[in-house]
């Protein structure tokens, strides 16, 4: 990435950090992937139950291997399972120690803003797990809610398209507010701020542009 870029993007990274602790979320600000997963992973104890929220940073990060392999209780939801078998691994998931995602958009008023398919993670991010950790970059910060929409809408085109989902946007690249079955846009949460449940929620930004 162009010099220039990255050190705006790690700019940016910082000032949400500081953002998202004055809005009472665990927030660390790392300047690389690997320093995420590094971070991530000693955050959770051996033994732990873990969540996955569907996410390109996570593929990105290539964690899930590492969770399948070690000493974890996984909730794998990315088996070659049929369909209502992975929505019980998502039901069950929404006890785990922790749940692992990134997140589709923050706000500069430090708001965490997520569009969902089936809902386990937007749900989960909420309420649930006993811990939440998001791992953005920096490039999914955005000015205000509006902003927030506007990028969703993006990212759900190319989610749509990388989940082969029989959407028209998958087709055109352009969202037609469809109402198929494969919709991917069918739930959005907003987190206002992380203080609900002290230190539930860590959110580590790495200051690079990751994932959609
Ligand atoms: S509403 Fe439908 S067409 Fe629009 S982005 Fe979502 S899935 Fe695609």
């Amino acid at each position: 990435m162009n010099d220039i870029k990255k050190w705006k993007l790690q700019c940016d990274g910082k000032e949400i950090v500081d953002i998202l602790n004055n809005k009472n979320y665990n927030a660390i600000y790392v300047n690389t992937l690997d320093e995420a997963k590094e971070t991530l992973l000693s955050m959770i104890p051996n033994g732990s139950s873990i969540a996955l929220g569907g996410s390109v940073t996570l593929n990105e990060m290539d964690i899930i291997p590492h969770f399948r392999d070690g000493d974890y209780k996984l909730y794998d939801r990315y088996q070659n399972l049929p369909f209502p078998e992975i929505v019980e691994i998502m039901r069950q998931s929404m006890i785990a120690d922790f749940l692992i995602t990134s997140t589709n958009a923050i706000t500069k008023k430090g708001e965490l803003v997520n569009m969902d398919c089936s809902g386990n993670r937007a749900a989960g991010i909420i309420f649930g797990p006993k811990k939440v950790i998001i791992v953005t970059g920096a490039n999914k910060v955005v000015k205000d809610l509006d902003a927030a929409m506007e990028r969703i809408e993006n990212v759900a085109i190319m989610n749509a398209k990388r989940i082969r989902h029989k959407t028209p946007c998958a087709n055109t690249g352009i969202c037609e507010d469809c109402n198929v079955k494969d919709r991917v846009c069918n739930y959005v949460s907003i987190v206002k701020q992380g203080g609900k449940f002290d230190g539930r929620i860590t959110v580590i930004v790495i200051g690079d542009e990751i994932g959609y």
